[in-house]
């Protein structure tokens, strides 16, 4: 998703966001990708997301027996999703070890598309997802592209370090005593506020009555919605959607002040 600054906020590839080798192995070896717990349960079969809108580039088979570093067939089954170009430079995102695909080269897939199962082929210690994030042909550090909502397997897995690019989020939500914090944009287009209904749906909000919406004139034909009280983590969500609208300015953020 590109933000309002230009900046490239990848979607992550897997529901479930464990890090369990990071930029650098905890090693010190570089890496160059993170790796992604898979086995929960008794599966190690998950759905694998298109991090961004894109167009397949490149699909590999695995030829069940190739685990040589410095051979492509080491990834195992793989898929490179090429997306649109970041400050000139060309975009690309790989995801690897795949125990299926479900894409062939060419096609455009959509943020949040299935491409694959993760799985245990190439060059592997075991089942895992391998993502890498590639800017101009170099490999750069995934977790630079991604939002934090992450946990790390263990504290020696390496995140990131100063100087290395970080997205530049949208302006953080003022911090709330208790954490909870009401968002309200006025003067949306009914196919915008159409948008915010959808991730409140998403976000089960919908239930809980805590998404309003109501018509700001008289011809219906733009609406003032309220979300919240809401965690930080979905005013965030919320806040990035927005921006992505292009209708941050018209929104505020209210901390929930404790009654005490
Ligand atoms: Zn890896």
């Amino acid at each position: 998703m590109r933000l309002s600054n230009g900046e490239a906020l990848l979607a992550w590839p897997l529901a479930q966001h464990i890090i369990t080798q990071g930029w650098r192995y905890n090693s010190g070896k570089s890496h160059n990708g993170i790796d992604m717990r898979t086995v929960i349960g008794n599966t190690s079969m998950r759905p694998v997301y298109s991090a961004e809108d894109g167009t397949v580039s490149a699909t590999q088979v695995w030829d069940g027996h190739t685990k040589d570093e410095r051979s492509m067939q080491s990834y195992g089954n793989r898929v490179d999703i090429s997306h649109a170009s970041y400050k000139g430079k060309a975009l690309l995102t790989r995801y690897a070890h795949l125990s299926s695909i479900c894409v062939k080269v060419g096609q455009k897939v959509k943020e949040g598309q299935l491409i694959g199962y993760s799985g245990a082929t190439g060059n592997v210690y075991g089942a895992h997802l391998h993502f890498e994030v590639l800017l101009g042909g170099k490999r750069t550090n995934p977790l630079t592209w991604l939002d934090d909502a992450y946990i790390v397997a263990s504290s020696n897995v390496y995140t990131y370090g100063p100087g290395e690019h970080a997205v530049e989020r949208p302006a953080d939500a003022p911090a709330a005593v208790n954490g909870l914090q009401i968002i309200k944009a006025t003067g949306l287009t009914n196919a915008q506020a159409w948008e915010v209904y959808m991730l409140a749906t998403k976000l089960d909000l919908l239930t809980m009555q805590l998404y309003v919406a109501k018509f700001a004139d008289a011809n219906n034909t733009t609406q003032d919605v309220e979300v919240g009280p809401v965690t930080q983590g979905d005013a965030k969500q919320v806040l990035t959607l927005l921006d992505k609208l292009g209708v941050q300015g018209k929104a505020t953020v209210e901390a929930v002040q404790d009654a005490a």
